[in-house]
């Protein structure tokens, strides 16, 4: 199947043929035609599937054909919601990358930067919003935009908008826009939550589903090194070392875990940036940016600051700490093993992280290999202690208890420049 098939435009083929795109992916092959055709979307696609492509070439071709007709009108007439603002600029990107031979103009607004300039962009005239939720009802509150023409809503990454607490600036901005329209949904889950939000806007969508839920890509290959919990900077500092990484993805369950990381790892002399929610747009874009061309070899990042991020060909990722929801494991080692390229995710794993391992297993339906890495054993005196807002939280007043997932002796070893699975991924090791 080639774009052409689908129906683009000779404008859009070449923009896509630019981009080095020789044929559509599946949600692409599925989601053109339908958007073209005028109905309203329902697809299960996750970062990396192409999805951005998906919804942004169709709505291209609708709204210049619309423009062909009635004449340069510049309204919004589609709106692109997205959770982060990194996915919103790269979005945005997406739509000038893919829209380059169109005469549509097209801009981004978000939180975190200067209200004043996106003001002016507004008021030039767009085509095309791309937005975040809060910043956008900013513009609403101050009509500075206006969103009564809009024709296409888009909401990006639904998902994850709803487990950041946007439903009501969803509902507050779906509101304000024309009740007629055709409305696009791309969510990583179906969850009940999403079918609820969809069944009250959507009408008679297409479903599309793309790749099977929670299924990590054969190309990453996974491990476990279990770790006292005061070790693991030390490890990360002597794998990334002796392994010479040269671009790692490290994930920290918080902001300022992420933070401090960044800092320690900085002083052990690996150079480190991270990049969260409190940090500037300016600083995220910089880390971002420095860490693409190699001038930084580790990018600390929290879950929420990551999504959507699209880096290409990473070799490694890191999980420093395990995530509280084990759907985020998935999405966080699908930033490896992208496009065909293989891909290594390590997980360093602490005693208090044991219920999480636990859960993430039981998702991906598989036992992780733990490899133990000589000179950093587990000391199984220690004991777990409560991860905040994790779901190894026990009852106020209640003592932590010991784990249950034991690898106290009987683990293996790695020598020095290799490591063995010798009994790594054994059953013997619950109890
Ligand atoms: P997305 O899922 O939208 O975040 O896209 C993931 C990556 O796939 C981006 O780097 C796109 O540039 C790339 N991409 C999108 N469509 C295609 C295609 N048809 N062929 C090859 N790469 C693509």
């Amino acid at each position: 199947m080639s774009f052409e098939t689908l129906g683009l435009s000779a404008e859009l083929r070449r923009a896509v043929t630019e981009q080095g795109y020789t044929e559509p992916t599946p949600v692409q092959q599925q989601a053109i035609p339908a958007i073209l055709e005028g109905a309203d979307l329902m697809a299960r696609a996750q970062t990396g599937t192409g999805k951005t492509a998906g919804f942004t070439l169709p709505l291209l071709q609708k709204l210049n054909s619309a423009l062909k007709k009635s004449g340069p009108r510049r309204a919004v007439r589609a709106l692109i919601l997205t959770p982060t603002r990194e996915l919103a600029a790269q979005v945005q990107e997406s739509v000038l990358a893919y829209g380059k031979h169109l005469p549509l103009k097209s801009a981004v607004i978000f939180g975190g930067v200067k209200i004043n300039p996106q003001i002016m962009k507004l008021r030039a005239g767009v085509d095309i919003l791309v937005a975040t939720p809060g910043r956008l009802l900013d513009h609403a509150g101050q009509k500075t935009v206006d969103l009564s023409k809009v024709e296409f809503l888009v909401l990006d990454e639904a998902d994850r908008m709803l487990d950041m607490g946007f439903i009501h600036d969803i509902r507050k901005i779906m509101a304000l826009l024309p009740k007629v329209r055709q409305n696009l949904l791309f969510s990583a889950t179906f969850s009940s939550e999403i079918k609820k939000l969809a069944a009250g806007f959507l009408k008679n969508p297409k479903l599309i589903e793309i790749a099977r839920h929670n299924t990590p890509s054969e190309l990453v290959a996974q491990v476990v090194h279990p770790v006292d919990r005061e070790r693991k900077r030390a490890l990360l500092s002597w794998m990334i070392g002796s392994k010479n990484w040269k671009q790692v993805l490290v994930f920290t369950r918080t902001k300022h875990a992420a933070n401090r990381l960044s800092k320690q790892l900085s002083q052990d002399g690996i150079t480190a940036a991270a990049i969260h929610g409190n940090k500037t747009q300016s600083a995220r874009t910089r880390a971002l940016a420095d860490f693409k061309r190699g001038a930084v070899r580790v990018l600390v990042a929290t879950d929420i600051a990551a999504r959507g991020l699209d880096i290409d060909q990473l070799p490694h990722v890191v999980n420093f700490e395990l995530p509280n929801v084990p759907e985020d494991y998935v999405h966080r080692i699908g930033r490896t093993g992208r496009a065909g390229n293989e891909g290594e995710a390590v997980s360093l794993v602490c005693v208090d992280e044991h219920q999480h391992l636990k859960n993430i297993e039981r998702l991906v339906k598989r036992d992780l290999p733990k490899i133990v890495i000589s000179g950093y054993e587990v000391d199984p005196s220690i004991k777990a202690e409560i991860i905040p807002n994790g779901r190894n939280t026990v009852k106020k007043g209640t003592a932590p208890k010991r784990s249950n997932y034991r690898w106290g002796n009987e683990h293996s070893h790695s020598r020095p420049g290799g490591s063995s699975t010798r009994n790594s991924n054994r059953r013997s090791q619950y109890r």
